[in-house]
Formats: structure tokens, C-alpha cells, sequence
């Protein structure tokens, strides 16, 4: 019987529970949420993910009910670390930080950053974007990894990975809605200011054309069809005339010759 979408979430959620939450990328997909959806697809292999040491993929066998399937021999296995920055020779690029998937660094823009050890996931995606290199991965104390409560420590960070990444993705999507309504303001600002005085010049324009319209009205002569043909001439003169005034008085626009 098909599975509900209910199911395949709850599936979903129990398969990512397991995962380190580092979003390393080792396992081919984006983060550990798609490689989770690719698991329950029965798209993706149990053994993709490197952080999750065999322990991981015993337990994601536990759950789906299947036969555990060791690392390929490409894989290589490498000890929980943490990174940690030379900070006399950072310079305060900022690259790391755009890198952390779970704001585990500190700084600010030509200052120098730090790493905040207790939240560092040892992803290591801060490696390589740094300039400088100045970043290495130290492996964590073995004390650290043992003893009885390991694997409930592995999924308290875990969890706590998942809920900063999830922070850092909502901040990002706000910080680019932000953005984005800024821009749009900006534009609408500088639309209006350009449609202003178009609109005041438009009026102005109109004004003065009213203006001409009334003056002509107020100069024409009036009941010319009770006038004898003497006094139209005499009239027709006067307009001539004052044409002619208005002429002369208009101001010279012609281009000075060079
Ligand atoms: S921690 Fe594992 S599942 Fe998550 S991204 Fe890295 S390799 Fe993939
Ligand atoms: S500080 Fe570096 S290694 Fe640690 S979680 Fe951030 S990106 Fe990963
Ligand atoms: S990427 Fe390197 S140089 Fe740039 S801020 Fe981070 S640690 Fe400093």
C-alpha cells in the first residue's frame, strides 16, 4: 500500500533526526534534509554520510529496517574536530562566516573573526573559502567521544546544528526580502521624483497655453460682421501692426554665430 505524504514526512524527520546536521555536502546533497528525502525515496544509500561514522549507519539501518552497508572504500573517515583560526593572520575578509552553515563564527568586516568552539560543527566548510589559510581543523579530545551518554550528546548538538541552520536560513531569506523591499522603495522614490516635475512642467505648460488662449480671446475684435469693409481693413491694419510689434518685442533665440 502507498505510504501517505503525512508518513513520508514523519520518515523524513526520523532519517534526518539521525544525521549530524553538520551540512557538509559529503554525502553529495545540499545538506542533510535532502540527503534525509533521497534516503526515504530509496534514492540514496545509508552510507553517504562520512560524519555520521558507522554508528550512523548502523542506526538508519535499525530504523528502515534494512542490512547495514559499510563506507565505500572511498570514503575517508576522519576524527570529530573543530576549526579553529590563526587570528594574527586574518584579515577580516568575512568569506568564513558566509560559509558557517551554523554561525559558529565570530567577526566583523577588516576585523579579525574567532571561532565559537561550543557551536563549531567541524563541517569545514570555512577551510577552504579563507585567503589567508588561516583556518585548521583540530581534532576534538577523545574524552570528548566516549562514554555512555555519546550518542545522546551527538544528537543534542545535532539538534542544535538543525535549529541554527534553520535560524541562519530564515535570516538570510529575510535579510533578502529586506533587500529586496529597499530596492523596490528606492525605485518608487526615484520614479516619483522624475514623474514631479514632468506633471509641474506639464501644468505650467497647460497655464501658460490657457493664458495665450484668453489673452487672443480679449484682442480679437469683436462683431466684425457689423463693419463696413473700410473699418475691417482698418482693423486687419491695426492686427497687422500689432503682429508686427509683438515680433520685435519676442526676445532673440537665434544661436550666436561662431
Ligand atoms: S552531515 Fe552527513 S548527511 Fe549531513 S550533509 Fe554532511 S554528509 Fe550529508
Ligand atoms: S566554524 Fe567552520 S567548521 Fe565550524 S561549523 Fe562553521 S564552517 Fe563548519
Ligand atoms: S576567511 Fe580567513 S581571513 Fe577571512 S575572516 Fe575568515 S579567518 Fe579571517
Amino acid at each position: 500500500m502507498k505510504s501517505s505524504a503525512a508518513e513520508d514526512a514523519l520518515l523524513v524527520d526520523r532519517i534526518d533526526a539521525i544525521l549530524p546536521q553538520t551540512q557538509c555536502g559529503k554525502c553529495g546533497y545540499s545538506g542533510c534534509r535532502p540527503y534525509a528525502v533521497a534516503i526515504a525515496n530509496k534514492e540514496a544509500d545509508i552510507n553517504k554520510c562520512p560524519p555520521g561514522g558507522e554508528e550512523g549507519i548502523r542506526e538508519l539501518a535499525n530504523l528502515l529496517g534494512i542490512e547495514f552497508k559499510p563506507f565505500g572504500a572511498d570514503v575517508v573517515l576522519k576524527p570529530p574536530s573543530v576549526a579553529f583560526i590563526d587570528e594574527n593572520l586574518c584579515i577580516g575578509c568575512t568569506l568564513c562566516i558566509q560559509a558557517c552553515p551554523v554561525d559558529a563564527i565570530s567577526g566583523a568586516s577588516k576585523l579579525m573573526h574567532t571561532i565559537i568552539a561550543s557551536l563549531c560543527t567541524g563541517c569545514e566548510l570555512c577551510v577552504a573559502p579563507c585567503p589567508v589559510d588561516c583556518i585548521s581543523m583540530l581534532p576534538l579530545p577523545q574524552a570528548a567521544q566516549s562514554g555512555q551518554s555519546a550518542r545522546d550528546k551527538k544528537h543534542a548538538a545535532a539538534k542544535t546544528a538543525r535549529e541554527r541552520y534553520q535560524l541562519r536560513l530564515e535570516r538570510i531569506e529575510r535579510d533578502k526580502h529586506e533587500k529586496a523591499e529597499r530596492l523596490a522603495q528606492k525605485e518608487r522614490a526615484a520614479a516619483k521624483s522624475v514623474a514631479a516635475p514632468e506633471a509641474d512642467a506639464q501644468a505650467l505648460i497647460q497655464a501658460a497655453l490657457e493664458r495665450a488662449k484668453a489673452q487672443a480671446a480679449a484682442t480679437k475684435p469683436q462683431n466684425t460682421e457689423q463693419l463696413t469693409p473700410a473699418q475691417q481693413a482698418q482693423i486687419a491694419e491695426i492686427e497687422a501692426r500689432r503682429a508686427k510689434a509683438h515680433e520685435r518685442a519676442r526676445p532673440d533665440v537665434t544661436p550666436p554665430k561662431e
